[in-house]
């Protein structure tokens, strides 16, 4: 069983989500790929809100 190279593809895209629950106000990141239903890993709470995915976004430190 050995090929020499076992290669691993990796380049499937994964669309992650951040959700912010309304209970506890955690942020839970999810693959939506895997995940169907979006639920609060912390506390167990349905309802979150969705935020916008990641975004590069420049900040001016001063
Ligand atoms: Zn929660």
């Amino acid at each position: 069983m050995n090929q020499g190279q076992s290669k691993v593809d990796i380049m499937t895209e994964t669309k992650t989500h951040i959700y912010k629950c309304l209970k506890c106000g955690k942020d839970i990141e999810m693959d939506i790929n895997t995940t169907k239903k979006v639920i609060c890993r912390y506390c167990g709470y349905r309802i979150l809100e969705k935020r916008r995915p990641k975004t590069k976004k420049r900040v001016e430190a001063r």
